[in-house]
């Protein structure tokens, strides 16, 4: 029932590539989204500012003003903050997406790619926007039921036995499924950025958590070169 998922929302593309923005713009217009469009980072900005879309679909590599530096500006912004942003990026530029990722984007779609791909992800980010409520003090996904006031998680009702560490991580990532986290982000979230913690023990605690998980720990997913994300 995700057929009202584009009812009166409204996103912004900036991509300067003519072609892909047309096509883009094509696509998400016959998909029911109102739809903004800028070829530059300076224009996007200004254009996010006057019609506040629910969504930014923002390509990295820009002329002037880079799509880091626009997605940085919109986290700082007050009145923008709150605002999807899904980078487009280039194949192989696992330092970007990582960057951006830590600047507050919310999703990546790597070039090239099919507008069905992008629409997908667009409706995923929109819907996780809106189930990021808690059901009385529980996350649910599938099968994964984490309870917050009770400090437990339970798979198929059945309680498992997680460490504080394990849980904060599997809390972390279940508030936002199918979102990308990158290890750093982990340390900030689960660790308070307690800087002994290393990008290394994190895939530890990653791999400690999944085996607790049983069946349900390959719904935690490794992005190459990015980071985890708990799958939908
Ligand atoms: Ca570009």
């Amino acid at each position: 029932m995700n057929a009202t998922t584009t009812d009166g929302q409204s996103l912004l593309i900036v991509e300067d590539e003519p072609d892909l923005l047309e096509l883009l713009r094509f696509n998400l217009d016959r998909e029911g989204f109102e739809v903004h469009t800028a070829e530059t980072g300076e224009d996007g900005l200004k254009l996010l500012r006057r019609a506040r879309p629910n969504l930014m679909v923002l390509d990295l590599m820009l002329p002037g003003m880079d799509g880091l530096e626009v997605c940085r500006q919109v986290r700082q912004d007050a009145a923008l903050k709150d605002t999807s942003i899904i980078m487009l990026t280039a194949k192989g530029e696992e330092s970007d997406i990582v960057r951006g990722l830590e600047m507050g984007a919310d999703d990546y779609v790597t070039k090239p790619f099919s507008p069905r791909v992008l629409v997908a992800r667009i409706q995923s980010v929109l819907r996780r926007v809106k189930s990021v409520g808690v059901e009385d003090g529980r996350l649910r996904v599938a099968n994964v039921t984490l309870d917050q006031e009770r400090h437990e998680v339970t798979i198929d009702g059945q309680p498992t036995d997680l460490t504080a560490t394990e849980f904060k991580l599997l809390h972390l990532m279940m508030k936002r499924p199918g979102r990308v986290y990158t290890r750093q982000q982990i340390i900030e979230g689960v660790h308070e950025g307690f800087a002994a913690v290393t990008d290394r023990s994190v895939d530890v605690q990653v791999v400690a958590l999944r085996k607790k998980l049983g069946a349900a720990g390959r719904r935690i997913e490794t992005v190459r070169g990015v980071g985890y994300r708990f799958r939908e």
